[in-house]
């Protein structure tokens, strides 16, 4: 396939580039199953192209941590295509606590009829070939702790959005957050100050990074915060 980029990343000039997403994958996108609003994948896009564009003069090396049917790794996907970088996406796709039987988010058709557990790995795959995004994407299958303890690549881009429990999320915080290099992005999703709006644990890791005083603000959109790296 070709390889769409408007520039080495070397040349991008911040203040002029827009990003603007490839119109084919945002309709791809837009119609994945998943649970990121449009804007907000939009924004996750723009954070992937500007984590690229500090990379400078090699490619962008991102970490999607939680990808379910690939919703959030075609936007994140076209920015790594877009810029000459890779995504690795993680996920062990067995679903959240979120998503099991009998809870909120919970969906029949990723249960995989011969075991009767969740299993989105066949449709993340799908969506990858679809997006034409297998030269630039790499999945993961497996546990996001166990893959953090023996990762040792710095990251220019880390997006945390897989199990919302406690547990989960401060697991993912912990592991991946001193794996982005200084002047990377660490974006989270679901951060929701008020507590009437959504669950807590990606709130609180929000605020950890904050107050670890080695993280700034970079963009918030909806419920979408990334933050740059400053020492
Ligand atoms: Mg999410």
């Amino acid at each position: 396939m070709t390889r769409r980029t408007w520039a080495a990343a070397g040349e991008v000039d911040l203040a002029k580039q827009r990003f603007v997403m490839p119109p084919d994958l945002v309709r791809l996108a837009r119609e994945t199953k998943g649970f990121m609003p449009d804007d907000e994948g939009i924004a996750l896009y723009r954070a992937g192209c500007m984590a690229a564009a500090i990379a400078n003069d090699r490619p962008a090396v991102m970490m999607e941590i939680g990808a379910w049917c690939g919703k959030s790794t075609v936007y994140l996907g076209a920015a790594a295509m877009g810029t000459g970088g890779v995504l690795f996406s993680l996920d062990h796709h067995r679903g959240s606590e979120e998503q099991q039987h009998g809870w909120d988010h919970f969906d029949e058709e990723v249960v995989d009829p011969a075991t009767g557990r969740i299993d989105t790995l066949s449709c993340w795959r799908r969506t990858i070939e679809l997006a034409g995004l297998e030269n630039c994407v790499v999945g993961i299958v497996g546990d996001s702790p166990t893959v953090a303890r023996y990762w040792t690549t710095p990251l220019d881009m880390c997006f945390v959005d897989g199990g919302h429990s406690a547990n989960a999320a401060w697991a993912d915080f912990k592991g991946w957050e001193p794996l982005v290099r200084t002047g990377g992005l660490l974006a989270v999703h679901d951060v929701f100050p008020d507590p009437q709006d959504g669950g807590r644990p990606p709130y609180e890791i929000y605020c950890a990074a904050i107050e670890l005083g080695s993280w700034e603000d970079y963009d918030m959109v909806g419920s979408l915060r990334v933050l740059k790296r400053i020492n």
